[in-house]
């Protein structure tokens, strides 16, 4: 199956910050491969801004090693890219001055869809949705696309909502969340809301408990000292572990339409329970030799360069959610760096059968339960476990067996092929479909609830608890699970 290319209408998307990591990373490589698909129409333009004083063939050069450093080899075609880079034009803007804007004025098309995206840091967004206006540039149609970190508590995500909101509606405002982007995570909507199969056993009737799992392998590198101001819950969970929850606990919305389903993602969040110190663990990590290196690699405190940081590069807790649905059914969330795998997946742990006609001394018992994982990464898919009879004479033994797709072969070529996060989430800025993206609310009622947990931690002076690098976290994350009588899905 190959995978359907729809066109949009011709645009023009200027990147402010078209210098920086995630430019050349993900959005410049995104776009090539969406020029490579066939989406982008011919009048479409990309126009780099940045302080950077670079002409635009410089600039161009640039973005060319970006592609041939990001883009799979598989899809480098030396036409293609020339093509494509011939479309790139760049102006040095300074978000803070004057310098560029007019210029940048003349590169725009209005009659074309206008969308800038803020690949910046938070604190400039203000500076550049003023400035957009003022000098012109964008118009009541235009869209603006912010990243994350939105905020770092509730009173600074309502300070930027309301900054951008003196310039631009809701309605043309994109919070970036790229979870959301991945293939999986709309999936689940299919998953729920276009079978019958499950959502009749969605709920605490028949789902013991839910765990969602992001684990990294990498520290926190040469980010230490700017990952020392956010942490696990900022950088992760507030988000990432949070929209994941959502798709998975929210009502179904009565149509597949933005702001449907974000008013139920936003019922999910408002209904979360405050969760008390001792539902949560939080850990960091400590340094080790690996073999064959001369170097040994260094702990969380010396990656962050201070030896009393209290911030978490690890987090476990449980998390109830106080409606019909879910009371008495937990979610554990747990995420953290430098782990034993890179993992990311969402595992729905079903009750056992009210009662067994079997002989429970011929079975394994302690996995008879049905487990739904549906993975974000790696390969992209879902696995259901059922329990079937163990072939072979001998009675009724019963084994627990993965019905298992990956997308990726499931889909064939088209599965290979499927656009990456940004990619898709790029498209539906300029399509003006602002499903996969945080609405304003959202953001605040998630910092709402993350608040008065990070203040508790601040309050008590609470250390996380050190964890060996390679490992699955703390200790006490495993206690977490077994005072409740349940154990973490072994991750590989
Ligand atoms: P970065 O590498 O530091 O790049 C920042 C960009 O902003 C550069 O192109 C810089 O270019 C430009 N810039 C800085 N000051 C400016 C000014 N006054 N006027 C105009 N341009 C200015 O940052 P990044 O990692 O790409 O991150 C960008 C945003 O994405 C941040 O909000 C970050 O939190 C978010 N984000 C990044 C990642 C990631 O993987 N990198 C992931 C998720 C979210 P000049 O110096 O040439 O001006």
């Amino acid at each position: 199956m190959v995978s359907r290319v729809i066109p949009v209408d011709p645009f023009d998307l200027v990147i402010f910050g078209a210098t920086g990591d995630l430019a050349n990373r993900k959005i410049f490589p995104g776009l090539y491969r969406r020029f490579q698909a066939g989406q982008m129409p011919m009048e479409a333009r990309l126009i780099g801004a940045a302080r950077s004083d670079m002409s635009c063939e410089e600039f161009r050069a640039h973005i060319r090693k970006s592609i041939d450093e990001f883009v799979h080899e598989n899809k480098r075609d030396p036409k293609m890219i020339d093509d494509f880079i011939a479309r790139l034009d760049y102006v040095p803007v300074d978000a803070r001055g004057t310098d560029g804007w007019d210029d940048l004025k003349t590169k725009i098309d209005n009659t074309h869809i206008t969308a800038f995206y803020f690949s910046v840091a938070p604190a400039l967004f203000g500076d550049i949705a003023e400035r957009l206006v003022s000098y012109g540039i964008s118009d009541s149609e235009s869209r603006i696309v912010v990243e994350k970190p939105f905020g770092r508590d509730l009173a600074s995500a309502e300070k930027l909502n309301a900054t951008l909101a003196e310039f631009f509606d809701e309605g043309q405002i994109y919070r970036i969340d790229h979870y959301l982007g991945k293939e999986t995570v709309q999936n689940l909507m299919a998953l729920r809301f276009a079978n019958i199969l499950f959502e009749p056993l969605w709920n605490s009737q028949y789902i013991d408990h839910v765990q969602i799992t992001v684990a990294e392998t990498v520290g926190v590198g040469g980010r230490g000292s700017y990952y020392d101001k956010s942490g696990a819950m900022r950088d992760m969970i507030q988000n990432h572990l949070m929209q994941l929850l959502c798709m998975i606990a929210m009502e179904p919305p009565y149509h597949f339409d933005p702001d449907a389903v974000r008013d139920e993602k936003v019922k999910v969040i408002r209904a979360l329970q405050p969760v008390p110190a001792h539902d949560i663990v939080r850990g960091q990590y400590l340094g080790y030799h690996r073999e064959g290196y001369d170097e040994p690699m260094p702990g969380y405190l010396e990656d962050c360069e201070d030896p009393n940081s209290k911030t978490e590069s690890y987090i476990a807790m449980k998390v109830n959610i106080a409606n019909w649905r879910w009371t008495n059914t937990p979610f554990y969330l747990r995420t953290g760096k430098r782990l034993r795998a890179r993992t990311s997946e969402i595992a729905v742990f079903f009750k056992e059968p009210p009662h067994s006609i079997f002989d429970d001394s011929e079975s394994d018992v302690n996995w008879k339960a049905n487990q739904l994982v549906i993975r974000l990464q790696p390969n992209e898919g879902m696995n259901l476990k059922m329990m079937i009879k163990e072939p072979g004479p001998g009675g009724m033994r019963l084994v627990q067996v993965p019905l298992d797709m990956s997308f990726a072969e499931a889909l064939g070529e088209g599965g290979a092929d499927m656009p990456d996060a940004y990619e898709r989430l790029i498209m539906d800025v300029i399509r003006g479909n602002q499903t996969l993206f945080m609405r304003g609310d959202e953001v605040e009622a998630a910092w709402a609830w993350t608040d008065p947990i990070i203040n508790g931690w601040e309050e008590r002076g609470d250390k996380p608890k050190p964890y060996d690098s390679g490992t699955t976290g703390p200790e006490d994350a495993l206690m977490l699970m077994h005072r409740d009588g349940r154990r973490w899905r072994h991750v590989k």
